[in-house]
């Protein structure tokens, strides 16, 4: 029997008219004569509604309890979706993730999947019962719920179509798929119908926000067929794998991403072993450093700028401030009002004209670039945080043009 992952997000399974919704999708996919693993997020805000509480109370608490009580909103859905499963007469069973044979790492709040033991489902599902697993949490050594970050389920639901050697892995959610760019900005992005591993990692990366980043890549390491799909509407969804057919879209898709800030170091020193000291302190704290900078050196100085997380600002400012002296700085700025602009494409790194073409759009929307970063398929640009939408729509235009 074909075995089929179901994964339906937080707004999938909402209230009770969404759930019962849902019901019917896994209700249909098991009556094809289907195995169906199901992963369910928490419904609507519960997660934020969660934090929210633990704020009130405590506003420094334990990312140990944090987890535990971030963990509760899954249980929820999952008990529900098998209640709605099992009043229509479908056999179903909910299982949090230590249930589930969930492993994780004791990174409390970010934990990482190390194993999944799939005993217990692989007996539920020979008893012809649909599972549905808790997503976003797991166990760790010590026997304590672990959470795997903001956006986890996905993850959840890739890991356990690997383990499982699953035949297909649905990411059901309230989008009907991967889009050129941000429907809500550009109107006129359109769905794509198949990204490859690569392309919707960076997309994930770079602001998109359909899947989680980690999810993407277990099930690029496990070669995973996913899709991305709505549960809302009956239209195919997104295809993500290793290779698809290059069509002549050189760019697969335009993002914006807000969440990042520049640090400049202006002045430092023009000698050997700067730039290893300044990122060595910015890594100790686990700081993630996306763009860097350097200036020709002039006058025996140098300029070093960087962009982190804007929630990382805080800290990185600190942290050079604390070792002013060791860095010898003449002056430190930063600039939180800062989007990310990239456009992101497997066949653009045969392709030199590509950079040109993004920044001559750029220019005619009269945007000024502050910074540039290029891999072999992407381009980002640094731009004001107030240019940023309409940028995305000329970056858009030009690649993606009306006709
Ligand atoms: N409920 C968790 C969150 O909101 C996990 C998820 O939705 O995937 O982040
Ligand atoms: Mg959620």
């Amino acid at each position: 029997m074909p075995l089929i992952v179901q994964k339906f997000g937080g707004t999938s399974v909402a209230d009770a008219g969404r759930i019962e919704n849902v019901a019917g999708i896994i209700s249909d996919t098991y009556a094809k004569g289907n195995n169906v693993v199901v992963v369910v997020s928490a419904q609507g805000d519960t997660t934020d509604d969660l934090i929210a509480k633990a704020e009130e109370i405590n506003p420094e608490a334990s990312r140990r309890e944090m987890d535990m009580l971030m963990a509760a909103g899954e249980q929820i859905s999952a008990s529900l979706m098998a209640m709605a499963l099992q009043r229509r007469g479908v056999p179903a069973v909910s299982m949090l993730g230590w249930q589930a044979g969930v492993e994780t790492d004791s990174n409390y709040s970010n934990a990482r999947i190390k194993r999944i033991h799939t005993e217990r489902i692989e007996r539920e599902l020979s008893g012809n019962r649909v599972v549905i697993v808790a997503g976003f949490q797991g166990i760790n050594k010590y026997d304590d719920i672990t959470t795997l970050g903001r956006g986890g389920s996905d993850t959840s639901a890739v890991a356990l179509a690997a383990s499982l050697h699953a035949d297909l892995c649905q990411i059901y959610t309230d989008v009907d798929g991967v889009y050129t760019a941000d429907p809500r900005i550009c109107p006129d992005a359109v769905k794509l119908d198949e990204i490859t591993y690569d392309e919707m990692l960076e997309l994930a990366a770079l602001g998109a926000n359909v899947l989680h980043h980690r999810s993407v890549e277990l099930a690029k390491k496990y070669n995973v067929d996913l899709e991305v799909i709505s549960s809302l509407t009956k239209v195919p969804g997104t295809k993500v794998k290793e290779t698809v057919k290059m069509e002549k879209m050189l760019v697969r898709g335009v993002t914006r991403d807000n969440d990042t800030a520049r640090i400049a170091l202006v002045g430092v020193p023009d000698e050997p072993g700067i730039a290893f000291k300044i990122f060595s302190l910015i890594a100790s704290k686990k700081i993630e450093v996306d763009i860097i900078l350097q200036s020709i050196g002039r006058d025996g100085t140098k300029d070093i700028s960087f962009t982190v997380h804007c929630g990382d600002l805080k800290t990185a400012l600190q942290l050079l401030e604390e070792n002013k002296d060791r860095i010898n700085a003449k002056s430190v700025t930063y600039d939180d009002n800062i989007s990310k602009v990239s456009i992101v494409g497997a066949g653009m790194a045969t392709n030199s004209g590509i950079a040109a073409k993004m920044f001559e759009a750029m220019y005619s929307a009269g945007i000024n670039i502050k910074m540039i970063n290029t891999s072999e398929i992407k381009v980002s640009v640094l731009i004001d945080r107030a240019d940023a939408e309409a940028a995305v729509r000329a970056v858009h235009e030009a690649f993606f043009p009306k006709d």
